[in-house]
């Protein structure tokens, strides 16, 4: 019998992190829930604990910590902010970390969990648009696997299972083109926060749904996949595919496409990302092709989608320039989310940020989080003035 894996997940109380106990729960004699964070949402932290008893949990405010620690007492071991997301990311027992935070929040985790060793199930694609060239070097230094959840590109990683890649010539990354893909643009402007949140095939959180309405979600991913498959972004191809059955595609030098399938579920790359290099029986839902009937393609249209060019220009520019993007792209959601920007100034705003704010080369950990920092400064202060 196989040992049993000890996993933190960063962000459990999230869509990734809720699908993730799922999978858990399915397998108790090889995976363990060991520790477990959440940002908002203590009800539901609660819940898991009494569900997976993890021996600990990191909370993001004393106040939630306070509730717990009257709960449980010396029971579960508490740890506060982000230095507790570090903390739950190094424990000796821990063999896994799944890393579902949302945005910037989730590189510093990383960077820690890397140096101790730990295997990474990487939700969170924030870090890699970050901090790619530091995790990749770390990931090569540390001999540690970081296997990705986003469905995108777990399908890649399983089409170059058995595979040189070298041989690749191309990536394909799938993209449902969100609610908005046959609105016309002269309609963006007016667009709601109720309509935008609207995702026709995935449920997924807030931050990532919008997004995937802008296609900065597969912006991002086209920078993800760069760091994780060491390809230039003339190699990397988004094609709109609405109905969310291919996840991504690779085609080789020899002109052969593999392609990985599958329903819309989260728990299948999940679930392969804990299991690999093994593939085990799950309970999601299979594809029935005869009633699927047709499945189609598009190219996208870079203009009504301003994002997917940005993102780009982003790594096309290199340096911080990802930084940069997605610090403006966080800033223009949550300003959109509470209702302060329109649609459109998402786009704007990520643009004039990438304009103005400097770029640096071969950044230091320092330097990503100044940029980090100013970028944000930088967006809101023009929110301001508009
Ligand atoms: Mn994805």
């Amino acid at each position: 019998m196989k040992s049993i894996k000890n996993i933190a997940i960063l962000g459990s109380t999230g869509s990734i992190g809720q699908n993730s106990l799922e999978v858990i729960s399915i397998f108790p004699d090889r995976f363990r829930a060991i520790y477990l964070s959440a940002n908002k949402g203590i009800d539901m932290l609660i819940q898991q604990v009494e569900n997976f008893k993890p021996k600990g949990v990191s909370v993001m405010d004393t106040d939630s910590a306070e509730i717990l620690k009257n709960r449980y007492g010396n029971s579960l071991e508490i740890f506060i902010g982000t230095d507790g997301l570090k903390e739950i990311s190094v424990k000796p027992e821990v063999d896994v970390v799944i890393n579902s935070l949302v945005g910037f929040a989730g590189l510093e985790p990383t960077i820690e969990a890397i140096k101790a060793g730990k295997t990474i199930a990487l939700a969170n694609k924030e870090t890699l648009v970050v901090g790619g060239e530091i995790i990749s070097h770390l990931i090569e230094s540390h001999k540690v696997s970081l296997i990705p959840i986003d469905s995108e590109h777990s399908a890649i990683f399983q089409c170059l299972v058995g595979e040189d890649y070298s041989t690749i010539s191309k990536l394909i990354l799938t993209a449902s083109g969100g609610p908005f893909l046959n609105l016309h643009k002269d309609k963006f402007k007016n667009v709601t926060i109720e309509e935008a949140l609207n995702h026709p095939n995935w449920k997924m959180g807030n931050k990532i749904t919008i997004d995937s309405a802008t296609l900065m979600n597969k912006g991002l991913e086209v920078i993800e996949a760069h760091y994780l498959f060491k390809l230039p972004a003339e190699k990397i191809e988004v094609v709109i595919h609405p109905q969310s059955i291919i996840h991504s595609m690779v085609e080789f030098v020899d002109g052969s496409v593999k392609a990985q399938l599958g329903v819309p579920d989260m728990k299948i790359p999940i679930q392969y990302a804990l299991t690999f290099p093994e593939r085990l029986p799950s309970n999601s839902e299979k594809i029935n092709f005869a009633n699927l009937g047709q499945m189609t393609f598009f190219k996208p249209d870079l203009e009504k989608f301003e994002c997917l060019k940005l993102a780009y220009r982003a790594l096309n520019t290199g340096g911080t320039a990802p930084v940069i993007l997605n610090a403006a792209n966080e800033i223009a959601v949550e300003y959109f989310l509470s209702g302060k920007i329109k649609f459109t100034q998402i786009p704007e705003l990520i643009e004039s940020g990438l304009d103005d704010q400097p770029v640096i080369h071969n950044p230091s950990i320092e330097r990503i989080i100044e940029t980090d920092i100013m970028t944000r400064d930088y967006v809101k202060q023009r929110i301001e003035r508009l």
